[in-house]
């Protein structure tokens, strides 16, 4: 590791100022990735920015029924959250899937969404990684991609996003606030992370120096029929081959509305709007279930160690529908 500054300014105006003239800077949450990473030499920040004091760190009711999450908040205390886990269950199963009960408790809300990709290249200095280092090629393309993406791909980074939160957020249609050097935005979760492009080293939308001081997430009284389902490799401290976030709305066994995301399949959270369009007004029936879940997967091109993701992502999201949808008796 290599020596770095610490800074605790008092304020967000303070905060962004300090980074936005710092270009080697970046924001400290609860470091359970960046310090790994700083560990690992793949990120060299020369100055570490708390943010854990300047925004909130709770959940509060907003009027129109949703909930604002401050970036500070523990991923712990979120995943416990009485009007989480009543209104969005979703976000807290997400939530729980992810990490360990230590970790949860240092993770911030902020730094979940911002965590880095799992690539075993990315994390490995002796490799070509073009998102640690744009122009020196791409390891896992011919290399071990198992766990990689099969949607949104380009030949320059096939990563995965790894946050289950963002997941579950993308499916709710949250929005992420933020305060940067040209002032503040909302950003719809959505937007927030990038396909890689030719640009694989951006993961985001975000500018140096911008910070997220919350999240909304809107009043969906459906979502308390919501599900998480994660497959991975170990029952836990394990990242998604392939998740599920869904919502549903049933009447008179009529699809009415649903939102749905998959995780593990593209380097951001992916919103399956075609899956969506594809069930809406449509009765519940696991045959459109699947045929949902083909219209999503249509445009997948997976590399041949991952190709199994295809099949897996169908049947995941076919089942995740089922079950809340005919909930077992
Ligand atoms: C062994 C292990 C297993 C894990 N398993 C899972 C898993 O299964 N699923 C999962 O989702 N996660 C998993 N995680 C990742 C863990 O959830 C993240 O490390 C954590 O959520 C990051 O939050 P943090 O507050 O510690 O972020 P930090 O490590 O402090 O920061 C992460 C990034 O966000 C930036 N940042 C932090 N706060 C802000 C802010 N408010 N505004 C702008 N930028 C900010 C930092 O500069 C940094 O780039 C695992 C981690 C470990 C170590
Ligand atoms: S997939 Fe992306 S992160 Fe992994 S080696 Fe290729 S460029 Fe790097």
């Amino acid at each position: 590791m290599r020596p770095f500054r610490y800074a605790r300014v008092d304020d967000v105006p303070g905060a962004v100022a300090l980074l936005a003239r710092t270009p080697g800077g970046a924001f400290l949450g609860g470091g359970t990735n960046l310090v790994d990473l700083m560990k690992l030499d793949v990120v060299t920040p020369d100055l570490l920015v708390d943010v854990r004091r300047l925004t909130s760190d709770r959940v509060e009711e907003l009027p129109g029924g949703g909930i604002r999450i401050g970036a500070a908040t523990p991923n712990s205390d979120l995943a416990a959250d009485p009007l989480v886990r009543r209104r969005y269950p979703v976000l807290s199963q997400a939530l729980l899937s992810g990490a360990s009960g230590q970790l949860r408790n240092l993770a911030t809300a902020g730094g979940n969404l911002l965590q880095r990709t799992r690539c075993v290249y990315f994390q490995n200095v002796t490799t070509p990684c073009n998102k640690r280092q744009p122009g020196t090629g791409c390891s896992a393309i011919d290399g071990h991609h198992r766990e990689l993406a099969i949607l949104g791909t380009s030949p320059e980074c096939v990563a995965t996003h790894p946050s289950d939160f963002a997941v579950a957020l993308t499916a709710l249609g949250a929005v992420v606030h933020t305060e940067g050097p040209d002032g503040g935005r909302s950003i719809p979760m959505g937007d927030l992370h990038r396909l890689p492009g030719n640009e694989p080293q951006r993961d985001t939308i975000l500018q140096h120096g911008e910070l997220i001081t919350a999240i909304e997430v809107p009043p969906l009284p459906f979502a308390t029929c919501s599900h998480y389902r994660k497959v991975r490799d170990r029952a836990s401290y394990a990242f998604a081959l392939v998740s599920v976030a869904a919502a549903i709305d049933v009447v008179d066994g009529v699809v009415r509305d649903v939102r749905i995301a998959l995780g593990g399949v593209a380097h951001k959270p992916w919103r399956a709007t075609r899956a969506e369009e594809f069930l809406r007004g449509g009765p519940v029936e696991e045959d459109r279930f699947r045929a949902a879940a083909e219209a999503e997967l249509a445009e997948a091109r997976p590399l041949p160690d991952n190709a199994f993701k295809v099949p897996l992502a169908r049947n995941t999201l076919a089942r995740t529908l089922l079950d809340l949808a005919r909930p077992p008796a």
